[in-house]
């Protein structure tokens, strides 16, 4: 008999996987992670049993977190993600020569390792530029650090809001962001699905809102977060997601999947009835 693996949503939602084989399982003070091939999505991440990133659709999600802030940010020398341990979100930002430098703090070694050795594909020479530092620590922390040289651009490619990932849904978190960024650097965040998340993701909206004076949500499917559109949110102390770099657009429009100009311009459109609960 087939072997399926499903994510439990919640008691009336779930979202399964035929699975050809488990390439690892591991556990740790923080999570447990696993790799699995499958037919459909080739091979995938799990954390705490929830589909992180697979092979198929991995550039539905990193090319979305990454380019409207690297597209729109004045300079992008110095870049910080926390989390992102698979290492997408790393390889698209390095996609840009004007990146100097990219610090990388993911909490979780263990994502590291087994994303370097059973998804190699999706950090891809992300690993090994001399432009990539990569820390195992807690994004909390490092931003909370004072002797940091600002960034430019700040991209929080965490896990949901339960385990480690927590503190990364919070006032204080957004504030020490907003804190450790240039002042025209550009500030993103995963921010959940506003169909199934609904109330945690105008949470962090309005939230991200209150201590930045703007915040935009914006909206794209993502294959394996299964309910509709995933969704990331912008935030600036000054710039607006409509401040394009053209010689940037032109570059990485050339070489990205998915993104590409008109996707840029239509991805901020906020449905209604989320736009209703906003304080925008
Ligand atoms: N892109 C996928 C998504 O959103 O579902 C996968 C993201 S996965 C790479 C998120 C990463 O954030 C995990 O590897 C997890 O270990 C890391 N993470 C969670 N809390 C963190 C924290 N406080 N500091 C740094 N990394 C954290």
């Amino acid at each position: 008999m087939a072997l399926w693996y499903d994510e439990v949503i919640n008691d009336q939602v779930r979202f399964g996987l035929k699975l050809k084989r488990t390439l690892f399982m591991g556990e740790n003070q923080y999570q447990t992670v696993s790799v699995v091939e499958t037919e459909a999505m080739g091979r995938a991440l799990l954390i705490d049993d929830l589909w992180m990133t697979s092979e198929v659709d991995e550039k539905g999600y990193h090319e979305m977190i990454t380019h409207p802030a690297m597209v729109t940010a004045p300079k992008i020398e110095r870049v910080l993600i926390i989390g992102g341990g698979d290492g997408g979100t790393a390889r698209e930002v390095l996609r840009y020569s004007e990146v100097k430098h990219l610090d990388m703090v993911e909490i979780d070694g263990m994502v590291v390792d087994a994303s370097k050795e059973f998804l190699p594909s999706i950090g891809g020479s992300a690993w090994t530029d001399p432009r990539f530092h990569l820390t195992i620590g807690d994004g909390i922390e490092w931003v909370n650090r004072t002797d940091l040289e600002p960034y430019d651009v700040i991209i929080v490619d965490g896990s949901d809001p339960v385990g480690p990932a927590e503190g990364l849904f919070n006032k204080s978190f957004y504030q020490a962001c907003f804190d450790r960024l240039t002042d025209d650097g550009v500030f993103v965040t995963q921010s959940e699905s506003a169909i199934l998340f609904l109330d945690t993701h105008v949470e962090m909206v309005n939230l991200i809102k209150e201590v930045f004076g703007h915040a935009f949500p914006y909206y794209r499917g993502v294959f394996l977060y299964s309910a509709g559109p995933w969704s990331w949110t912008y935030a600036s102390k000054k710039i607006r997601p409509e401040n394009i770099v053209d010689s940037r657009m032109s570059m990485i429009e050339d070489i990205a999947e998915i993104y590409n100009r008109d996707i840029h311009h239509g991805i901020f459109a906020i449905p209604n009835y989320v736009r209703r609960r906003l304080k925008l």
